[in-house]
C-alpha cells in the first residue's frame, strides 16, 4: 500500500498498557522545522525498552515508538543549507534512541564523558518524538547521525539494531576498562541487548560467560561467542550463580559483569560474580520501585565499581559499526511486519525471538515480510 502524498504508514500505539496493542494507521507525514531534515526510513528495529515504553512503565510516551532505524535523508529545512552544507539529500543516516543534543548543559558540555547522549532536554525517540515505527521522520541537522558510504555495503538490518541494542553494548564493554583477554560476564545475555554484547565483547578480545535463563539462551549466547553459559533455571532456587561463573572461569570472579536484563535480581546475583577491582555495568532497567542492595564495604575491601551506561554517541555506533562491516560481530535478526507489531512486541518481551526483529518501511521486498510470526 504506497502512502498518499503527505500520510505515511505507522505502527501507532493504541494505549500502553501490560499487554500494548498497535496498529497501522496512515498519518501525517512529519514536516521538517528550519533546522531539521526529513528523512525517508527504509527499516526500523525492535528494541526491549519499546516495551517498557509501550507498557507505561518508563513514563508518557509519543504513539509511534522505535529507536534502531535506518534512512536516508529526502528534504533540508530550510535554514540546513545554511547551518551546515554538508548535509545532503540522499545521505544514509541512522536513527536512535538520542535524538538531540542541546551542546549547552552540564551532560552536553563535558565531553570527556559523551555527555550528549545524557542531555538535560532528553530528547528521545518515541517519547519526546516520534520514533522510527513509520515511514518518514524527522531529525535536527545538528545530530544527524551520519553512516558513511563506506558502510554501503552493510545492509539495513545490520545496521539498525547497532543504533540502539549494538550501540549500547559495545558502549557498556568499552566503559567497563577492561584489558582485553580478561573475562566479561553478561547478565541476560540471551535478551537483545545482552546477546549483543556477548558479539561485541567476544570480539573486543575479552573472554565471555554468558548468564541467562533457558537452553535455548545457552546455545544463542555460544553461538554468539560466550565461551560459558550458566542457566540460572539449572540452579536452586535463590542459589547463587557467582560460584558456578567462578568455577567455569577458573577465576577468583571476573573482571566486569554487564547487566542488561531488567531483573533486581540480576542485579544482586552480580556482585557475586565480581572479581578483585570488578566493574558492575548497569544497563538494563528494573522497574523504578525495585531496588538492588550492597554493603559500601564491597567497594572499600574488593574495590569494586558500579557504573552505568547509556546507549553511546554517534561516534560509538560508527565503531560499533565497523566490527559489523568487518564481519566480527553479524546481529541476528528476523523479519517482522509493522502490522505485526502487536505480536512482535509480546514475542520481545517473552523473550521468544533470539535476536532482532526487523522490519522493512519502504516495501521494496515483500517477500521477506509476508509471513506473519509465530506466536
Ligand atoms: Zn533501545
Ligand atoms: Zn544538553
Amino acid at each position: 500500500m504506497a502512502a498518499q502524498e503527505n500520510l505515511q504508514r505507522a505502527a501507532v500505539l493504541v494505549a500502553p498498557s501490560k499487554n500494548p496493542e498497535f496498529n497501522v494507521q496512515l498519518v501525517p507525514r512529519p514536516v521538517p522545522g528550519p533546522n531539521e531534515v526529513l528523512v525517508r526510513l527504509s527499516l526500523t528495529s525492535i528494541c526491549g525498552s519499546d516495551y517498557g515504553l509501550a507498557s507505561g512503565e518508563l513514563g508518557e510516551t509519543r504513539t509511534i515508538l522505535g529507536h534502531e532505524g535506518v534512512g536516508r535523508v529526502v528534504e533540508l529545512g530550510s535554514g540546513v543549507p545554511a547551518i551546515d552544507p554538508s548535509v545532503q539529500v540522499g545521505q544514509r543516516v541512522g536513527v536512535g534512541w538520542a535524538r538531540d543534543a542541546c551542546g549547552a548543559c552540564g551532560w552536553c558540555t563535558t565531553l570527556a564523558q559523551d555527555g550528549e547522549t545524557r542531555c538535560a532536554e532528553r530528547v528521545t525517540s518515541g517519547r519526546v518524538v516520534d520514533g522510527t515505527f513509520a515511514e518518514y521522520t524527522v531529525v535536527p541537522a545538528r545530530y544527524l547521525c551520519r553512516i558513511p558510504a563506506a558502510y554501503d555495503g552493510v545492509p539495513d538490518e545490520h545496521v539498525a539494531p547497532v543504533c540502539c541494542g549494538g550501540v549500547t553494548a559495545y558502549k557498556a564493554i568499552k566503559g567497563c576498562g577492561v584489558v582485553p583477554g580478561r573475562w566479561i560476564a553478561v547478565s541476560g545475555a540471551g535478551g537483545g541487548v545482552g546477546a549483543l554484547a556477548v558479539a561485541f565483547a567476544r570480539a573486543m578480545g575479552y573472554r565471555v560467560v554468558g548468564v541467562d535463563a533457558g537452553a535455548d539462551k545457552g546455545r544463542f549466547c555460544l553461538e554468539q561467542g560466550a565461551e560459558h553459559f550458566v542457566d540460572i533455571t539449572a540452579l536452586a532456587a535463590g542459589e547463587d550463580p557467582g560460584p558456578e561463573v567462578r568455577r567455569l572461569t577458573g577465576t577468583e570472579g571476573v573482571d566486569a559483569v554487564i547487566v542488561t536484563s531488567g531483573a533486581a535480581a540480576a542485579y544482586q546475583a552480580a556482585f557475586s560474580m565480581l572479581g578483585p577491582f570488578g566493574t558492575l555495568m548497569c544497563v538494563g532497567l528494573p522497574p523504578a520501585d525495585r531496588l538492588v542492595h550492597f554493603h559500601p564495604a564491597m567497594c572499600v575491601a574488593f574495590g569494586w565499581q558500579v557504573k552505568g551506561s547509556a546507549v553511546g554517541t554517534r561516534r560509538d555506533i560508527l565503531e560499533a559499526l565497523e566490527f559489523v562491516r568487518r564481519g566480527l560481530v553479524t546481529p541476528r535478526t528476523e523479519w517482522g511486519r509493522l502490522e505485526d507489531m502487536t505480536t512482535l512486541l509480546e514475542n520481545v518481551v517473552r523473550g521468544k525471538i533470539l535476536g532482532k526483529y526487523v522490519i522493512k518501511l519502504d516495501g521494496e521486498d515483500s517477500s521477506k515480510t509476508t509471513e506473519a510470526p509465530a506466536s
